[in-house]
């Protein structure tokens, strides 16, 4: 009858395993995870992986995926980060389908479960200030000092709840704690807070209340609400885990979620702490949250990043319990996997040196067809316009080339793309010596780029006609980083030391193809020999394009050669 639900092929990471045994043992019918944002910021490609798998599993198991915003802490959260963050995981291509729900839409609800935990003689009001209670909790070797108000009777706490939920005591006189175990070897577990007085106004709730509840609290209860089956969550909450289980099993909600911590995705070269990335934007490192330097979401999509590129690189890294830093190499060259694939290929010239051709007739010219590969037209089969004067790379001519330089050079010849084979025979300099434009001649049997007499040159150079081409803005992005792991610092400093003052680079004098005229934002190509590009948005008659990734990786080049 009913076909068998098929557990994928590859074999399963941790988590997925965990599922299945769920499944197979009839503990639960189908599952339910949730991905839950503090809108406190922008996502970041951490975000991808946790977003990649909670969506990923439930697509996979048959079950649900929720979008919930941990809108606990009002003071650093915002609307407009929710409006980015729904966007960021719709682009990354996952649906959430209506269950979008709000930590705070359950502050009645939290509220009366902190209430029953009164009753129970499990929580209390206590009137020790936040120092106060850090002071006295004591230290791993050392128990912590119970509060005077932990005998404090039900109703009094009940009372007293009441007048700080309704903003009759002002911010520190009173917090709500529970009654765990002030000797307990989990710190967590050492009458936590629950509530705390914060006369501060929600983004949803408005000025409804005047307490706020804990993550601790707040979170584990959520997921019940929801009936998560599985909350996944990353390590550093593994010595939350008991007092998780401690709230839900101490109040009536009904669900029993499991927690299950994973490793987070490090990435080295780059910094991915909200906090840090905030001080990014905050002190204009960057141009905002979007600056395609930064590894949030919005920078990845902004520098033309496909969102398949990041789906595929949470898939190659996978989920484990072990703590690992991924190299951004590895990032790179899916991306360069996934474009290689689909982006079209096309001519630009980022820092141009005129060729004048002495012997192409002054008004001549001519359309050449560009194929990449007569399989694939869609990979940009075009026509090139040529004529009399070109722009070549600069870096593709030397003087004086060393031995191992085989591109243009006086009295060479070198082929170009789609072209004819162009020799060098003069170099005309500006006052100063630099070189402002090449003299070349060149050989019309060699239409198409081969020489009829089967002569053959050591380099193929990109170019573009000067009179068709058109003027663009190139950015060249690189990590944002000179360090690998800019969160070392030494005493005093602080992370901001580490900034690659060349992470950007400006070419606004660049000529691209005429083909690339008016094309949408967001738009990716490869322009041959350079890299994969894609329109910024601040594109209008003169077109931006930024570097999403070169074609090699360089990088790795220049570190083994210092090696
Ligand atoms: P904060 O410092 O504000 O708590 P956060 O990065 O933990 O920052 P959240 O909004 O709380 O931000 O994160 C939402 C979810 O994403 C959480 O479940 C968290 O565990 C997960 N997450 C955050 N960073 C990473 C990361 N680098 N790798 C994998 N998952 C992550
Ligand atoms: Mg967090």
């Amino acid at each position: 009858m009913s076909e068998e639900r098929k557990a994928p092929e590859k074999s399963l990471d941790f988590i997925r395993e965990i599922i299945r045994e769920d499944l197979s043992s009839g503990k639960h019918a189908s599952i339910h995870t949730r991905f839950p944002p503090e809108p406190n910021g922008h996502l970041h490609i951490g975000h991808a992986k946790s977003i990649a798998l909670n969506f990923g599993v439930a697509e996979e198991y048959g079950g649900l995926c929720n979008l919930r915003f941990d809108d606990t802490n009002p003071m650093k959260e915002d609307e407009s980060y929710v409006r980015a963050i729904e966007n960021d995981v719709r682009w990354l291509g996952f649906d959430w389908q209506e269950r979008e729900y709000h930590a705070s839409d359950y502050f009645g609800k939290l509220y009366g479960f902190a209430l029953e935990l009164i009753d129970k003689g499990l929580a209390y009001v206590c009137s020790l200030s936040e120092e106060e209670i850090r002071a006295t909790r004591g230290t791993v070797t050392e128990a912590g000092r119970p509060s005077p108000d932990r005998e404090r009777p039900a109703e009094e706490s009940r009372r007293l709840l009441e007048e700080m939920r309704r903003g009759d005591h002002a911010e520190g006189d009173y917090t709500l704690r529970a009654k765990i175990d002030m000797a307990s070897s989990n710190m967590k577990m050492r009458d936590p807070l629950i509530y705390r007085i914060r006369r501060v106004s929600h983004h949803r709730s408005g000025n409804a209340w005047s307490i706020y509840p804990m993550y601790d609290f707040a979170h584990c209860l959520s997921d019940a609400l929801e009936g998560i089956t599985h909350s996944l969550c990353t390590l550093e909450f593994e010595n939350n885990r008991e007092l998780y289980d401690w709230f839900v099993e101490h109040t009536s909600v009904e669900a029993r979620p499991r927690q299950i911590e994973f490793a987070r995705l490090n990435l080295n070269y780059t910094v991915m702490s909200k906090r840090k990335l905030l001080e990014l934007v905050r002190d204009g490192h960057v141009s905002g949250w979007d600056d395609p330097r930064m590894p949030t979401i919005a920078g990845l999509r902004r520098r033309g990043v496909p969102p398949t590129a990041i789906r595929a690189f949470c898939e190659k890294v996978g989920v484990a319990r072990r703590e690992s830093v991924v190299d951004v190499a590895l990032l790179e060259s899916v991306i360069r996997e996934q474009l290689n694939h689909d982006a079209p290929r096309h001519m630009a010239v980022l820092d141009p040196l005129k060729v004048v051709i002495t012997n192409y007739p002054e008004d001549g010219e001519e359309e050449l067809e560009a194929v990449i590969n007569p399989e694939q037209p869609e990979l940009g089969k075009r026509k090139v316009p040529f004529s009399r004067e070109l722009y070549i790379e600069r870096e593709d001519f030397l003087e004086d080339p060393p031995k191992k330089f085989f591109r243009l050079a006086p009295g060479r010849e070198v082929r170009l793309r789609y072209a004819y084979f162009l020799t060098c025979e003069e170099v005309v300099k500006d006052a100063e010596g630099r070189v402002t434009e090449l003299r070349c001649s060149y050989d019309p049997a060699t239409r198409g780029g081969d020489a009829p007499d089967g002569r053959k040159v050591k380099a193929t150079l990109h170019w573009v006609s000067a009179k068709h081409a058109l003027p663009a803005t190139v950015r060249l992005i690189d990590r944002l980083f000179r360090v690998e792991n800019p969160n070392a610092v030494e005493e005093g400093g602080s992370f901001l030391d580490h900034l690659n003052p060349d992470a950007l680079q400006v070419l606004a004098e660049a000529r691209v193809e005429p083909a690339l005229a008016g094309r949408e934002p967001g738009w990716r190509c490869q322009f041959e020999r350079l890299g994969y590009f894609s329109v910024d948005p601040d594109s209008g008659e003169k077109p931006v394009f930024n570097r999403i990734v070169s074609l090699k990786d360089s990088w790795a080049r220049v570190k083994n050669q210092r090696r």
